[in-house]
């Protein structure tokens, strides 16, 4: 199946030429997902570049003298700007960093550019810059380009960040979405939801039982280590949409099934409390420190061991399989029913990173 196909599946009605954008199409759903295919493809599908466009991986892999780059580029517009364990500058970089990593490359370079609002303290993107410079050291990676912007009162929300890293895609490493096999195993890299659920604690004032905090952490120590243990075919970020969206994006990508176990997905009893209480699916919940991998049916246990090594990898698990065709994701619950997984249009929760 192509990516025109799978999109069609997903998302068939076209855009009007009246719509206008909605918070919605910020989100990892098919709103989003029409404006790839109804404005961005057709504008730079065609261009020098545009194949590797359309593959829509979670960095772009292009060669340069001989060197194979992943590199890409995300804006964070999390509300509010400082929640339990992170902040919009910490997930700028992790962010990106995280997306060319999901590539198998090692992060070396980023840039950012930040766009303000008249009238934010100066002290509060003192501190976005700190806590960017921490995250920076911890993965390794330079910052070696930036930008500022300033717009008036009232034309933005204090601050956005846009980051930008390229890193080195080793030899011999293929990953991709489009390289899931039936048979393979699909594996989950520690409990999912934690980002969402420690904004929306911010954000709506509620207190929850518990320690809930972002989950936000660079993953490349963790990926180098699955591609060293064995055979890794697909990595993605469960980040915008959550693991519901990701499992059917990887799905889709590759025309291949996927059946995942409910019990199998770990998610932290606190989490999981509070997205009963505030009507959330801890499956369509952002992540910012959580991967799923597809990896060879042979190679699994001891992905998963490696993962587990890591210490952002210790919840990793093994949580369903992939099969043949049709392209969905189904999901067999705790009471033994199995249903779809789809893709919902916005998100449960917007302006999540
Ligand atoms: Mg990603």
């Amino acid at each position: 199946m192509t990516v025109d196909d799978a999109f069609a599946l997903r998302c068939p009605a076209p855009i009007a030429p009246d719509e206008r954008i909605l918070l919605g199409h910020g989100s990892g759903g098919t709103l989003g997902a029409r404006l790839v295919r109804d404005v961005f493809l057709p504008a730079f599908g065609p261009l020098r570049g545009g194949g590797e466009l359309s593959r829509l991986g979670d960095a772009a892999v292009v060669e340069i003298g001989g060197v194979r780059i992943a590199f890409s580029t995300d804006s964070f517009v999390v509300s509010p700007k400082f929640f339990p364990g992170s902040n919009i500058g910490e997930l700028a970089v992790n962010g990106t960093i995280n997306d060319v990593a999901m590539m198998g490359a090692r992060p070396a370079f980023l840039s950012a550019a930040f766009i303000l609002e008249e009238g934010l303290e100066v002290a509060q993107l003192a501190a976005v810059a700190s806590s960017m410079a921490e995250a920076c050291e911890r993965a390794r990676v330079a910052l070696v380009a930036g930008d500022t912007k300033v717009v008036e009162r009232g034309s933005g929300d204090g601050l956005f960040v846009t980051t930008a890293g390229i890193g080195v895609v080793p030899d011999g490493v293929e990953v991709g979405p489009e390289h899931a096999r039936p048979g393979d195993a699909v594996v989950v890299t520690g409990p999912i939801a934690s980002h969402g659920v420690a904004v929306m604690s911010r954000r709506s004032g509620v207190e929850f039982d518990g320690a809930i905090s972002s989950d936000s952490a660079p993953l490349v120590d963790l990926v180098q280590a699955m591609l060293g243990a064995g055979s890794v075919r697909c990595l993605r970020d469960a980040t915008r949409g959550g693991l519901a969206t990701v499992l059917v994006e990887l799905a889709e990508a590759s025309g291949v099934g996927i059946e995942i176990e409910e019990r199998s997905v770990p998610v932290l009893d606190p989490v999981r409390a509070a997205c009963e209480m505030l009507g959330l699916d801890p499956f369509y919940v952002a992540n910012e420190g959580v991967a799923v991998a597809i990896v060879a049916p042979d190679d699994a246990e001891t992905v998963v061991d490696a993962a587990r090594r890591i210490p952002d990898g210790v919840g990793a698990r093994i949580v369903g399989t992939v099969s043949e065709g049709p392209a969905r994701v189904m999901l067999r619950t705790g009471l033994g029913v199995t249903r779809p997984l789809i893709m919902l249009a916005g998100d449960q929760l917007p302006r999540i990173c």
